[in-house]
């Protein structure tokens, strides 16, 4: 394992201990730590690595499409990679609803013994409709302010395309694109110095956050989402690495684990992007222009680790509820979460946003969400990590299995050396 990756992952630890220590023995002192050292420190790093989504994705998408060339070979790896997304999100929400039906976390009593945390105000969600119309956006510079990523990579594709056909016509701009790519991936290697310090505070400040209290009661709930999280990367990435990669999972483990500790630190899919794809390309040795691709638009619509932690809350909450769902609700869950993380972006805590519109559609009580409120955060770290995780699999699956993907570019290279 690389150096940086060990010393996040002790950073990790450390921030664990200490942000539970503090919680337990110097909960007075946990505020003012927080508020002046461990949320500034850790929103320096969040920013910095966010700071770069918005150039990585456009720049590795337009190089990803313009070396594809072939728009048929752009086609069939889009119809390919998303359709093991929406396969593998059904998998994860049969994993956890199935886990959730067995182990029953969720008892009718748990309502008399725990207070609902928070009143919980349902936020408008866009319809799928809506969703998918507004991939086109109407100013690709709106776009990126705003960092819509859908629409951004919509708009790298069109130029990336372009580039592909006019070829020799825009050499400059092309390499332009590639000399800003060597640039991107160098400032994010600058800025992933700070990252076990980043880590550290920012799960100091989680942990700390959050205190044993909450997990106590919902402590059933707690552990079956992470033990359906735990199966489906075990078992449903290890199948997809072993068998359809043809690679072994620990070797990828290894390798991506750098990914894996910042996601669990940030809780966001979107900000650990920059992240997971200069290690998905440097150390699983996937070609560019199929992390440029899958990567991004995973971490916009495939949320394996969220749907999870839906599937098991819907099904937790209808038990405390004492409400049974029948067939036709849970196939209903499956298929309003599938769409809901096509939707969602990749930021902390959106998961529950989405919830609320599963729970509407199968009539159970959106303010529920208050009772997992406490332990969300906790959660938010686990099931980003399997999020990005997956994106990763799936990047891997699609370099191993597109072998003849190799850019044919009749440009005279420029020495790139990134
Ligand atoms: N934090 C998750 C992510 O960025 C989304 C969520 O489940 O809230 O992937």
């Amino acid at each position: 394992m690389q150096n940086l990756t060990k010393q996040i992952i002790i950073a990790l630890i450390l921030g664990i201990i200490v942000g539970l220590g503090m919680n337990l023995f110097l909960p007075d002192l946990f505020g003012p730590v927080d508020t002046y050292v461990f949320s500034p420190i850790g929103d320096i790093f969040l920013r910095l690595i966010q700071m770069m989504v918005v150039p990585i994705v456009f720049v590795s998408i337009v190089l990803g499409t313009a070396g594809l060339g072939d728009p048929k070979k752009l086609g069939r790896i889009g119809g390919k990679t998303i359709g093991f997304f929406l396969l593998s999100t059904t998998v994860a929400l049969t994993i956890a609803m199935s886990l959730a039906l067995l182990v029953k976390p969720g008892t009718p009593g748990l309502l008399d013994s725990v207070e609902i945390e928070e009143e919980y105000q349902a936020e408008e969600t866009p319809s799928v409709v809506e969703t998918l119309v507004n991939i086109v956006p109407t100013n690709p510079i709106d776009a990126m302010t705003n960092g819509e990523m859908l629409q951004i990579i919509f708009f790298s594709i069109f130029i990336g395309f372009a580039l592909a056909v006019l070829s020799k016509k825009t050499d400059k701009i092309y390499h332009l694109f590639e000399q800003a790519f060597d640039l991107v991936m160098y400032l994010i290697k600058i800025i992933m110095y700070m990252a076990p310090l980043g880590a550290f505070a920012l799960i100091a400040s989680a942990v700390g956050g959050v205190g044993l209290e909450a997990i106590q009661s919902m402590f059933a709930y707690f552990l079956v989402v992470l033990a359906a999280l735990l199966i489906h990367a075990v078992i449903t990435y290890g199948s997809v690495i072993k068998f359809l990669a043809k690679k072994s999972p620990i070797w990828f483990i290894k390798n991506f684990a750098q990914a894996i500790s910042v996601a669990f630190g940030t809780a966001s899919s979107s900000a650990t992007l920059p992240v997971s794809m200069t290690t998905a390309q440097k150390r699983l040795g996937v070609r560019e222009s199929v992390s440029g691709f899958v990567q991004p638009v995973g971490a916009t619509i495939n949320m394996d680790g969220t749907a999870i932690m839906q599937g098991v809350a819907t099904v937790f909450i209808a038990q405390v509820y004492a409400q049974s769902l029948s067939l036709t609700e849970m196939l209903t869950v499956v298929l309003i979460a599938v769409l809901a993380s096509i939707g969602t972006a990749g930021v902390p805590g959106v998961g529950l946003i989405m919830l609320a519109m599963v729970l509407e559609q199968v009539g159970l009580p959106v303010e529920a969400i208050g009772l997992i409120l406490g332990v969300d955060r906790l959660l938010d770290m686990a099931r980003t990590a399997v999020n990005i995780t997956g994106d990763a699999a799936c990047a891997l699956y699609i370099n191993e299995t597109e072998p003849d993907l190799d850019e044919e570019d009749d440009r005279p290279s420029l020495n790139s050396n990134a």
